[in-house]
């Protein structure tokens, strides 16, 4: 399971996470803490978790996924 979430593509606040580099340790809206792979390098498993989260009007961190 944890080798499984830690594999798979997760969703980021891009207002928490604006710009992440390639490595840096980032907190996912799951709330898994783990490096980002870049956008073009991503798992091919997407978290289960993140999915339903970024689906959501607001995420976890009270930001809100359309505001720009
Ligand atoms: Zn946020
Ligand atoms: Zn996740």
């Amino acid at each position: 399971m944890t080798a499984e979430i830690e594999r798979a593509a997760h969703a980021y606040c891009p207002v928490c996470t604006p710009d992440p580099g390639r490595g840096d340790l980032v907190t996912a809206l799951c709330g898994a803490t783990h490096p980002y792979w870049g956008r073009r390098e991503r798992p091919v498993n997407n978290c289960p978790a993140c999915e339903a989260l970024a689906a959501n009007t607001v995420y976890p961190c009270g930001h809100t996924g359309s505001e720009r």
